[in-house]
């Protein structure tokens, strides 16, 4: 296993445990609003799961768009019915000892976050420190559900404070609709790709192309964005006087420079 897989296992383990105890023990507890964070992490887990297979595997394989899209689908499905579920099961004040359980998602889901952003900066790699950022963002998710157990501890005293637990719930429930929609969006956008008009972004390649001094004119020039990825796809004229061999070492050149340069690129150049 090397270092990347290694750290993207850790966290899928870690990810997989917390989902766990966050379902078990809102179960046990009667809180909806710590079962539905649990049934978050396992959306944003397929969500990772999505990114590297997207990366993994070719943009082709229909099965796995239909899969991925699917699986999209079902997340959207299972945040609003734990909507339904959250306003149709009525108040039920969850159990005090949940406080401990919630406080403890918190601090392990952002000791999480903290290492994989430090892997994502070790490794350089994008997916890491993406996934870092949205596990910070979830951190927040598990804070609310946490306010929200605090609150319904003090319905006694203030009557309305037992919906706390309700009202969190419905909110988690978003996150997960949010999660749902993403990974359908980027499915789409995987499969037909967005065509790019960013002239800005178009010209620099354009200009970098063309400082080599064997290219002599770029006739075609065309970026399209799948998922997170850049696609270009560049025809250029080369000097009539270079061998086959010398003309094929420059576009190879070329073409590590751009990758090297522009992060999360696909490039191919074509002599014309
Ligand atoms: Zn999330």
């Amino acid at each position: 296993m090397n270092k990347l897989t290694y750290t993207m296992f850790t966290s899928f383990m870690g990810n997989t445990f917390l989902s766990i105890v966050k379902i078990v023990s809102g179960f046990l507890g009667r809180s909806i609003s710590l079962i539905v964070d649990g049934v978050h992490t396992f959306s944003d887990q397929t969500l990772e799961l999505v990114s590297i297979s997207n990366i993994r595997l070719k943009k082709t394989d229909k099965f796995k768009h239909f899969l991925n899209f699917f699986l999209g689908i079902i997340i959207l499905g299972l945040g609003l019915s734990f909507i339904h579920i959250s306003i149709s099961r009525g108040v039920i004040i969850p159990r005090i000892r949940l406080l401990a359980v919630s406080l403890f998602t918190i601090v392990f889901k952002y000791a999480l976050s903290k290492y994989l952003m430090e892997k994502g900066r070790l490794y350089d790699n994008s997916i890491l420190v993406n996934d870092a950022k949205q596990s910070n963002n979830d951190v927040i998710s598990s804070v609310i559900v946490f306010i929200g157990l605090i609150l319904t501890s003090l319905s006694d005293k203030f009557e309305y404070f037992k919906y706390a637990d309700m009202v969190t719930s419905i909110i988690v429930s978003m996150f997960v609709i949010y999660t749902g929609f993403i990974i359908i969006s980027r499915e789409l956008t995987d499969l037909y790709g967005v065509k790019i008009e960013n002239s800005e972004y178009i010209d620099g390649i354009r200009t970098f192309i063309l400082s080599n001094r064997s290219v002599l004119d770029i006739k075609d020039i065309n970026v399209n964005k799948y998922g997170p990825y850049y696609e270009i796809r560049a025809d250029i004229v080369l000097d009539n006087n270079l061998t086959l061999k010398i003309a094929n070492e420059i576009v190879k050149y070329l073409e590590y420079m751009i990758r090297k340069q522009y992060k999360d690129v696909i490039i191919m150049i074509n002599i014309v």
